[in-house]
């Protein structure tokens, strides 16, 4: 098959995500064949670096021998079974791992099996806790230009009006506060405090993106917001989670973006790099006291019900298993810092480009601001279009240029990945 014989099959039947199908009219579907570390490759045999991890999952490249080696060695003995009143030993071992990379005082994890689950699992639980103690706290609080899925309650909580817009009227009442990636740290702080002063009893909790508002343009905000954060919800006794569905497994450069703030949330949640892209699969992990405040006999009526059928999965929880395997024999937190240096070095002359508004960085993403362009024209597609032509696979939101490659990116990849996108920004006419 072809390319084009393959487009055709799909668009007979498919709807894909987070895309306009009537855009498929002029801009072709690209059918994947194969893919293996930074490279896939399609069915005309043209191949593609992936600096974005096929959507900020792949974290370790496309068809990794280790982990290919793990999940067939799993898929001997099993492949998944109910979750409820059974248990497995790949999910023993990742809960026991999970809990001990994370702060100290996240000790119990709950499973699911995409980000915007974990989302939900977190807000639900923290609505209940209060619940299961005789108070009615219907109220989240989350961020200006924040990003948290698309379920209605992950959308409720975000604050990115292109997916949220339509659906005000059905949603769940939220509150957004200031973003420190979009204003100065006090004042963003100054907001926080205002937002829950007004609304204290209602309130039950805070989400946050750590560091990076990935989704809402690649807004970055230094890690003293989150332990200022920290101190205020510890105040007013409310939760903070923190969703590193897009930060966590070394993307900030260090395991976890929350560690840079020297604090912990109250809820940590965790999908997309977990599985280094091969399956879906999220955790949600918290503290003893939330753990607890649930654990009672079953006709108190406290139990917290949430199931999904994947709950658990063994094979899941196998390849997450085998990543962490990968974190420790390569050192990867560690050896990351030499990409992230030369990522730095190399894109340090966008900013001499006048067509570029800002360079900003967060260990292994990095993002590029472009000025000057229209709405209407479509710049980041024109920019994508023209990357991929010479075999280059960025995805830019708006005009947002953006690097989020595996860590199995070679010194020559990350150069090749950089330079190509130099040379397209350089030879663009003005907007
Ligand atoms: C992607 C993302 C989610 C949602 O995860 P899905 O697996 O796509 O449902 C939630 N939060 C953040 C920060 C994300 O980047």
């Amino acid at each position: 098959m072809t390319n084009q014989e393959l487009m055709q099959e799909d668009l007979k039947y498919i709807f894909h995500p987070c895309s306009q199908m009537k855009d498929h009219e002029t801009l072709p579907l690209i059918p994947i064949k194969k893919a293996k570390n930074s490279y896939i490759e399609d069915f005309d045999r043209n191949k593609y670096l992936d600096c974005i991890s096929s959507w900020w999952v792949n974290i370790f490249g496309h068809s990794n021998d280790y982990i290919n080696k793990k999940i067939n060695e799993q898929l001997q003995n099993l492949e998944h079974v109910i979750f409820a009143g059974f248990t497995h030993e790949p999910a023993i071992n990742l809960a026991k791992r999970l809990v001990n990379l994370t702060p100290q005082p996240l000790e119990k994890l709950f499973f699911a099996d995409n980000g915007s689950s974990a989302i939900e699992i977190s807000l639900k639980m923290s609505f209940q806790y209060f619940k299961n103690k005789g108070l009615s706290r219907p109220l989240f609080i989350s961020l200006q230009n924040s990003y948290h899925g698309e379920t209605m309650g992950a959308l409720a909580v975000s604050d990115t009006g292109l997916y949220k817009d339509i659906y005000e009227d059905i949603l769940l009442k939220t509150v957004q506060a200031k973003s420190p990636a979009l204003h100065h740290e006090d004042e963003a702080i100054e907001d926080m405090k205002r937002v829950l002063n007004k609304h204290k009893t209602q309130v039950s909790c805070v989400i946050i993106e750590p560091l990076v508002q990935c989704a809402g343009s690649m807004k970055m905000y230094d890690a003293s917001y989150i332990t200022k954060l920290r101190s205020l919800c510890d105040e007013f006794g409310i939760f903070l989670i923190a969703d590193e569905v897009a930060v966590g497994f070394g993307r900030t450069g260090t395991m976890f973006a929350i560690e840079q703030a020297k604090v912990s949330p109250d809820f940590l949640c965790l999908s997309k790099g977990i599985t280094g892209g091969y399956m879906p699969l999220s955790v949600v992990l918290f503290t003893q006291d939330i753990y607890d405040a649930f654990y009672c006999d079953y006709n108190e009526g406290k139990s917290f019900l949430d199931s999904h059928s994947y709950t658990g999965n063994t094979l899941a929880c196998s390849v997450a298993n085998a990543v962490l395997d990968i974190f420790e024999k390569e050192n990867t937190i560690k050896t990351n810092q030499i990409k992230i240096k030369q990522i730095q070095n190399l894109t340090s002359k966008f900013n001499y480009l006048t067509n570029v508004l800002e360079v900003r960085q967060r260990g292994m993403i990095c993002a590029i601001e472009l000025r000057g362009y229209d709405t209407s024209r479509r710049i980041g597609l024109e920019i994508f279009q023209k990357a991929l032509k010479q075999g280059v696979y960025i995805r830019p939101l708006g005009n947002i240029i953006y690097f989020m490659p595996p860590y199995c990116f070679t010194k020559i990849q990350i150069e090749k990945m950089i330079e190509t996108t130099y040379d397209i920004i350089l030879t663009l006419d003005k907007g």
